[in-house]
This record gives structure tokens, sequence and C-alpha cells, in this order.
């Protein structure tokens, strides 16, 4: 399968368009986790980012690649909350025209904000792949340039320029802690700071509950993968069955994938909580949670990213005080 590889000249590249519209984002050592693992471990806060994750990288990369044609009549996308609320809020800087379809699965307090930045909805069906056929449909009829979640070189090497930041500022970086889903977020990632430092160790973090891109690298081809309910919601959907670029990337790049539970997710949600102060969704807290739960083979120092921040907040206050999800009675004192 001969796919779009993305290169660290391109990620280089996207770093100074965006630049003028992202937050760069701190690295910092996090005292908790350095003394729970006994070696140095630092967070990415790019959950910090504007609208509270990284997807406004990409999007803003892929936007500028545009034609004025392509601009006039609009975007579109399917999207699991972030990608959408990015683009939406993107193509509103540009005042262009923005439709994002999502499925059933995607919690109302994502749906809300990105009404809020003045994109159009459509809710349809039950997974991603439903959302994708109504995008395909709108592409065919009015011809709105679609701008995918992950599987595009433009996307990839925009959350790259994550990779080039982490580099500057933890240089003697040797294990990177990535979430993964599509693959856009690690591979650009993964490019940047092997182009830069290649023996550093790159290790992608899904949950077990429909982890599609482990299920594609272990068939030796992109495979569908049932969607279920998880804390990481923005960690569901597959990775495209047609996939021309994260696939090859990630297969090429990536060192090791390790998959968690429910539980060690929202471990992951509490600690950030308790120990960091900060405030994660599931997705973002897959990196501490591998670290808790004893998942990551330890070789300092490490960086862990975190993602992104919009989980709904009763569901955040429900996991802090200590609620198993899908329980309701407290699992500790
Ligand atoms: C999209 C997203 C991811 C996964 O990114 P991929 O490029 O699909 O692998 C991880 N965390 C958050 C918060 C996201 O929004």
């Amino acid at each position: 399968m001969a796919g779009t590889f993305v290169t660290l000249t391109e990620i280089e590249a996207a770093r100074p368009v965006i630049a003028p519209h992202i937050l760069r984002t701190p690295t910092v050592p996090s005292v908790s986790l350095s003394e729970r693992m006994g070696l140095v471990v630092h967070l990415k806060l790019e959950h910090r980012q504007i609208t509270g994750a990284f997807k406004l990288r990409g999007v803003l990369n892929a936007l500028n690649r545009l034609s004025p044609d392509e601009r006039r009549r609009g975007v579109v996308t399917a999207s699991t909350g972030n990608h959408g609320r990015a683009l939406a809020y993107a193509a509103g800087l540009q005042a262009m025209r923005s439709i994002i379809c999502m499925s059933n699965l995607v919690p109302g307090n994502k749906v809300d904000e990105i009404r809020k930045l003045g994109a159009e909805i459509r809710i349809v069906g039950a997974s991603q792949d439903d959302a994708q056929e109504e995008v395909d449909k709108i592409v065919a009829q009015d011809g709105l340039a679609m701008i995918p979640p992950f599987d595009s070189a433009a996307i990839v090497a925009g959350q790259g320029t994550i990779g080039l930041e982490i580099i500057e500022d933890v240089p003697d970086v040797e294990t990177v802690l990535v979430p993964l889903s599509g693959g856009g977020l690690i591979a650009g990632i993964a490019a940047a700071i092997k182009g830069l430092k290649p023996r550093t160790r790159i290790i992608g973090i899904s949950m077990q509950n429909g982890a599609a891109m482990a299920a594609s690298l272990t068939a030796g081809h992109p495979v569908s993968v049932v969607e279920q309910q998880s804390l990481a919601d923005s960690l569901g959907g597959g990775i495209g069955l047609n996939n021309r670029v994260t696939f090859g990337m990630v297969r090429e790049l990536v060192d090791e994938i390790v998959l968690l539970s429910e539980e060690e997710i929202a471990a992951g949600i509490a600690h950030a909580y308790a120990h960091e102060r900060e405030i994660i969704e599931g997705a973002a807290a897959v990196g501490i949670g591998a670290l808790l739960a004893g998942k990551i083979r330890l070789q300092g120092p490490v960086v862990a990213l975190l993602s992104g921040r919009n989980i709904d907040m009763e569901q955040h206050r429900r996991i802090v005080a200590g609620y198993h999800p899908g329980e309701t009675v407290p699992c500790r004192a």
C-alpha cells in the first residue's frame, strides 16, 4: 500500500501558517507523577488550546490549502465533537460557511458548543460512518469542501506542530504518550519527533472499547470495529476502510499501542484533577491512566500529551467524586 507520508518539512511549513491563530501551549513537569513513577514525567497542556482541543491546528492548516472558489462554497465534516468544534471556529474566523455532521453518540455539551460557533448541525445515525455518509451527500450535492478529521496530509502536518514544541521544551525526551483514535495526532507528532530525534519512543493509547487502529494494525489493513460508549468519547470511530495517510504512518512510526479499560481512563481524569489541578476529558487522560496502570515500560524523561478538555462537567464531577463509569454508587470512600 503506497500511502501518503507526511514529512518533518511539511510540519515545519505548517507552523507559521497556524501560529497567529493558536496558543503555543506549555509543557510542564508533573511532580506527583514523577514521584510515583521514579522518573521525570512532563505534561504537554494542549487541552488548553483554543476550542479546548488540539484539533484547531490541523484544521487551520487544511483551510489554508483551499482555493478561493472552495472558500466561497464552504466546508463540511463528520466529527466526534472536537474536530467539528475546531472547524466551526476556524471557518467562523474566515467568514466561511460550515456544516458539521455528527452521530447521536456525540455528547450534547459538544453539540451545543459547535452550534454556538455558528455552524450548521446535522445529527445522523449511530456511528461516525453514518455521519460520513451524510458528508459525502453534501459534498456531491452542494460542492462543499470536505475537511477530514484525521486522514489528510494537511491535518497530520498541523497536528505534528505539537511534536516540534515537545522537542523544544523537553529536548532529552525519550518516551512520548499520545492518545490514539484515527491517528492524525500521533502520525504528525511521530513524524516531527522521529524526524528530529529518531530514537524517541512514541506510544499510542486507545480505549479497549472499539480501538479501530489497534485492530487494523493486527489485521494488517484497515478494519471497522463496533462503536461503543466510552469515557474517551473523542477516541471513538473507525480509521476509514480506504485510509490513505494515517494507517501507514502509524504502522511505520509508532513503537507500541496500549489499550485502557474505562476504570483506567477514569483514574487518569481523577488524577489530573486531584494532583495536577487540570480538568481534562477521557481521551486526554489515557497517558496518565496508562502510567498509573503500570502499562508503560518506564524509560524517561516521559511526556504525556493532554489532548482536550471538552468533558461534560456533570460527568467530570461524578468521576472525581469516585464513581466508577456506569455505576451509581461511589467505588471508594
Ligand atoms: C481527536 C482527538 C484525539 C485523537 O486524535 P486522532 O487524530 O483521531 O488520533 C485525542 N484526544 C482528543 C481530545 C481528540 O479530540
